[in-house]
């Protein structure tokens, strides 16, 4: 539900790499349902409840979905969950989606949605402010902060989260491949380091790291060279948790068909989440 944009006039997808059309996430993940994924990780101690920092309304459920039915009592803050409180005229992603009408509240229908996932998960709900990508452009009256602002914007909000919130470890994204999830990244990165005595984790955004590998070891380089590592951590599946997740994800009803068979791989696919650690503070970590 956000633009990736090349130009401020031409507006891609959310789930899409720019310059892409829709077909480039289903070109990637097509062929790939069935294949049995081996890669799966188990993050050493189970903490009992989490803070889980999300770039949309949807990316927690399709990455962590499994991790978080089994913490329930966490927290899902999500950043982008805001925008103008009509649509008109609808952005490219919001088409794609079939599920609009120009001039709709879109982010209305989609903080309720969130909020079903969340009861399906056993978790709470934070909505930030921050308005969606797709959004935040002149013709949608956007007039906040961008680029590094809206990265130091964002920072603040989370380290205000993380310091307020009573929870064990915080669940941050990797920030594969849209300028969204590469700012809550960042932001993410800067409170951890600001904060190195909190547990955090990361977790790689489904479908995006399975779809487009080559953005996630981007994203993995662009973690290191800010002095972190991720230590390989838990699959969190049983078929409780696995139904449990499919539920929630079932929840974005509004996303679903834009999301095509991403919504499977996302499913099918192991949930990728590891430990952060300091490299400076670990030097034998690769
Ligand atoms: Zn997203």
């Amino acid at each position: 539900m956000s633009s990736l944009s090349p130009s401020a006039h031409e507006p891609v997808g959310r789930h899409l790499p720019p310059g892409s059309g829709n077909g480039g996430l289903v070109a990637r993940v097509k062929g790939r349902l069935l294949r049995s994924l081996a890669r799966t990780t188990v993050v050493g101690v189970a903490p009992r409840r989490l803070g889980a920092v999300s770039p949309h309304l949807d990316d927690l459920a399709l990455s962590c979905g499994n991790f978080l039915a089994a913490h329930p009592g966490s927290s899902l803050a999500t950043v982008f969950a805001g925008g103008p409180s009509r649509v008109d005229p609808l952005p490219s992603w919001d088409i794609t989606c079939g599920a609009f009408q120009p001039g709709d509240d879109v982010v209305r229908i989609r903080r309720q949605e969130d909020l079903r996932a969340a009861e399906i998960l056993g978790a709470a709900t934070r909505h930030l402010v921050h308005w969606d990508g797709q959004y935040r452009e002149p013709d949608h009256g956007y007039t906040g902060p961008e680029s590094d602002a809206l990265v130091q914007q964002i920072a603040a909000d989370v380290k205000v989260m993380v310091q307020q919130l009573d929870v064990d470890a915080w669940l941050i994204p990797l920030g594969i491949l849209h300028p969204d999830h590469r700012a809550v990244a960042l932001a993410c990165l800067e409170v951890a380091t600001a904060l190195p005595d909190v547990e955090w984790l990361v977790y790689e955004e489904l479908p995006y790291a399975t779809a487009f590998p080559e953005h996630r070891d981007e994203a993995i380089g662009r973690l290191q060279g800010r002095g972190f590592a991720v230590h390989p951590g838990a699959d969190a599946r049983t078929p409780r948790n696995e139904e449990a997740k499919r539920r929630a994800v079932d929840a974005y009803r509004t996303q679903l068909e834009a999301l095509g068979p991403g919504v499977e791989e996302a499913i099918a696919t192991p949930e990728r989440i590891g430990r952060l650690v300091c490299r400076l503070s670990d030097p034998g970590t690769t």
